[in-house]
């Protein structure tokens, strides 16, 4: 009996043993895996997120931030992509438009995964792709992370029982005294890069990537920054603009130009209670238009069925076909008659989307001084264009370089 019991322990360690490997070596070339970004001569020059936070080196979050400038001095906006990286279609917006705009006056600061940490992982349990694949016009097959929502507990751990957002050492005059900045929160926001806002230098590696977007928008006096999301279905800021206060007027007619070429998109204004976000602390603690973005993701809601890269690229699930058929479509805030929800039409959204802001915005300040100026995206129309064909080829590789 005894050496019964020892054989079935070996071969129970042996296959435990096994399965580590086997997971282990996943994970390791998941947290290791570098995407090709390609740079294009629209890319004047790039720097590290560091530059405004030194307690960012040789950590993950030391991220690369690009620049295209035009040739004419003039405003400012950053795009920020993979704040949460489950929402693949904010990541590769930001990819697309790296890679595509022609930027002839003004600066485009463009940082595709400013949550890196939460790339290099996915979340438990959910099932979700680690990669997405792409072809592009030459052929070339290009991979991207599907990550997680929060970062990488490898990069902060233990996670608290409660986290305690504060606004660290950061004052600003827009703030009415008596307003409470600090907020608890469930212990595993605290790896949530949209609740770290407006950051702590020497806090946890998502505090102090927070702190250098803060810190990078003031010394640079960047007019604008557009943080590019997606949402579940069911979700109800979805296929939205979520605007702080300061920004409401310009998301309004970013709303209404794009209503001119069949985009329909809602505004949101920014809660002011609900702290730690982007469009809520990047608008009270610096001087730019604070803006977020949702686009609805079938490859995230609750009611998906089996999750896999297809379903992340086309956003084609029976679960949500299903859904849609139940009280006219009213369980869910996109329009799912088509039975999917592709990437291209996502990243469509948010790229004509970011292009219209700055049409807006250029609008708005009335400034010659401080308008960004993209010269494949002159005007609502040309916008419009680009949207229906991106939508019609529903082919994202086609957009790659
Ligand atoms: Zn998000």
């Amino acid at each position: 009996m005894k050496k019964k019991g020892l054989i079935s322990t070996c071969i129970i360690l042996a296959v435990a043993l096994t399965l580590a490997i086997i997971t282990g070596i996943s994970f390791s070339k998941k947290r290791n895996f570098v995407e090709d970004i390609v740079i294009g001569s629209n890319v004047t020059s790039q720097f590290k997120l560091d530059e405004y936070n030194e307690k960012l080196k040789g950590t993950v979050g030391d991220v690369d931030v690009y620049v295209l400038k035009g040739e004419e001095e003039g405003g400012s906006i950053l795009i920020l992509g993979g704040t949460h990286a489950n929402e693949p279609a904010g990541h590769m917006a930001a990819i697309v438009m790296l890679e595509q705009f022609q930027v002839s006056k003004g600066t485009v600061y463009i940082i595709p995964n400013i949550c890196q940490s939460g790339l290099t992982h996915n979340d438990p349990l959910e099932g979700t792709p680690q990669y997405l694949h792409f072809t592009t016009k030459n052929g070339d097959v290009r991979t991207f992370h599907f990550g997680s929502r929060a970062s990488n507990p490898i990069d902060q751990w233990p996670d608290p029982d409660t986290y305690l957002h504060t606004s660290g050492d950061w004052t600003s005059s827009k703030i009415k005294e008596g307003v409470n900045t600090t907020q608890t929160l469930s212990g595993s926001e605290v790896r949530n890069q949209n609740r770290c806002y407006p950051g702590i230098q020497d806090g946890t590696v998502t505090e102090r990537v927070s702190y250098a977007v803060t810190n990078m928008i003031n010394q640079l006096k960047i007019d604008l920054i557009v943080d590019l999301h997606e949402s579940s279905p069911e979700y109800a800021v979805n296929n939205a603009i979520v605007a702080h206060e300061d920004a409401l007027s310009l998301a309004a007619d970013v709303k209404l130009e794009l209503d001119s070429v069949d985009l329909s998109i809602r505004v949101e204004p920014s809660p002011a209670k609900l702290r730690g976000l982007t469009h809520r602390e990047l608008g009270d603690y610096t001087d730019a238009y604070a803006l977020l973005c949702e686009v609805g993701n079938p490859s995230q809601g609750r009611f998906r069925g089996y999750t896999d890269e297809a379903l992340a690229i086309t956003g084609e699930d029976p679960c949500y076909q299903a859904a849609y058929k139940i009280n006219g479509g009213t369980l869910l805030y996109v329009d799912y008659s088509s039975g999917n929800f592709p990437i291209a039409l996502r990243v469509a959204r948010h790229v004509a989307t970011v292009a219209q802001m700055v049409l807006s915005m250029n609008f708005e300040v009335d400034d010659p001084a401080r308008e960004v100026i993209i010269d494949n995206f002159p005007d609502i129309d040309t916008i419009g264009e680009f949207y229906e064909e991106m939508v019609e080829a529903d082919d994202l590789g086609l957009w790659l370089n």
